[in-house]
């Protein structure tokens, strides 16, 4: 007879990590995106061995409750929505309470938090989704975490991760993306205790833009702040001659959320067709504002992906858009040229 299990709770969360958890980068990403959520101005982000062995988040927003710091390492336990209605209009980054309990169900996890109104703070240990410890702790309001010995119950995933080098690279990757989309908030990168950039959280992104990137790009770039029918944009988008041999220089946030839409890229691409070499592909930092009710986000665990609505229509718009802000700098320098 064949017998059917009901998982338990350890096992299924190690299976949904699977698809929240594909490396340090992923754990790096959703941190920062909690701290964002929390409303902080100020995110620091330290990794040693390319978060392999050490992940740090500390952030300065709202901090969680004493008696709610359990909770947040539950799976499906969130405080940005509670039924599925308010889907349709979240633009908080994280909504489907997934993200602690898979990263603690895989890793050493250490928790501080704290929040405005109380006294003093709260310090938690995980270890591979088990509470370890609880108490009391003095410290700063905001939170403070540390995720250590990633996979260190999974060895078939421990074999899996990249080199240090590697996986440096795509964190690197994801906070870079993530800096860019909040220029309000102060960002500070240490790696193997290298501060490898900070921002200033002074809430102009060409500023932010300079304090990450650090070459010319600002030079070469055109701000866009374009209002077309139901859509805003707003960033820059490089000038033809700065551009790269792959895509990883399209960045690209629909409602402050960082994505990978080929809707989209291939919407600016349209707009450079006759500007670009053949194969070469245009930089950007480009926000996009869409009504959240036109667009769906909870497409996969990860939330790089995002399906919108009447795509026809919004890939005209962009492509449209953009080519105009490209045409009115290019033919601008010309005719004074002429004078
Ligand atoms: P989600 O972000 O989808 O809600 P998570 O598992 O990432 O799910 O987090 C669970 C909950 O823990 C959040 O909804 C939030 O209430 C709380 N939380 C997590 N990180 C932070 C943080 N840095 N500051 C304040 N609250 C946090
Ligand atoms: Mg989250």
């Amino acid at each position: 007879m064949t017998m059917i299990n009901i998982l338990d709770d350890s096992t299924i969360n190690k299976i949904a990590a699977g698809e929240v958890v594909e490396g340090p980068y992923s754990i790096v990403k959703e941190l920062i995106e909690n701290s964002i959520d929390a409303e902080a101005t100020s995110i620091t982000v330290e990794i040693k061995e390319g978060g392999k062995k050490y992940i740090r988040v500390t952030d300065n927003g709202s901090g969680i409750e004493e008696k709610e710091v359990e909770k947040a390492f539950l799976r499906h336990a969130t405080s940005k929505i509670s039924k599925i209605k308010d889907l349709y209009k979240v633009l908080s980054l994280g909504f489907r309470g997934e993200a602690l309990a898979s990263i603690t169900s895989v890793a050493q996890v250490e928790m501080i938090t704290k929040t405005r109104d109380q006294q003093y703070g709260i310090s938690i240990e995980v270890n591979g989704g088990k509470v370890i410890s609880k108490k009391p702790i003095g410290c700063p309001n905001g939170t403070t975490i540390i995720v250590k010995n990633l996979f260190f119950n999974t060895p078939a995933r421990l074999k899996f991760m990249k080199s240090t080098q590697g996986e440096t690279a795509k964190i690197t990757e994801i906070i870079t993306r993530l800096a860019l989309s909040k220029p309000n908030v102060a960002f500070k990168y240490i790696n193997n205790n290298n501060i490898m950039f900070t921002t200033l959280g002074d809430g102009n992104l060409s500023s932010t833009i300079y304090s990450i990137l650090q070459d010319d790009w600002v030079k070469n770039m055109i701000e866009v702040n374009k209002k077309a029918n139901n859509l805003t944009m707003e960033g820059f988008i490089g000038q033809p001659t700065l551009y790269r041999g792959n895509r990883s220089y399209e960045i690209i946030y629909v409602n402050g959320r960082y994505v990978k839409s080929k809707l989209v890229s291939q919407a600016i691409e349209l707009a450079y067709k006759e500007n670009l070499p053949i194969n070469k592909y245009p930089v950007c930092v480009l926000n996009i504002r869409i009504d959240p009710s036109l667009i769906d986000v909870n497409v996969h665990p990860m939330k790089t992906e995002v399906k919108i609505k009447d795509e026809a229509d919004i890939f005209k718009c962009i492509s449209t858009s953009l080519k105009e802000a490209l045409i009115e700098e290019i033919t601008i320098p010309m005719l004074k040229v002429k004078e």
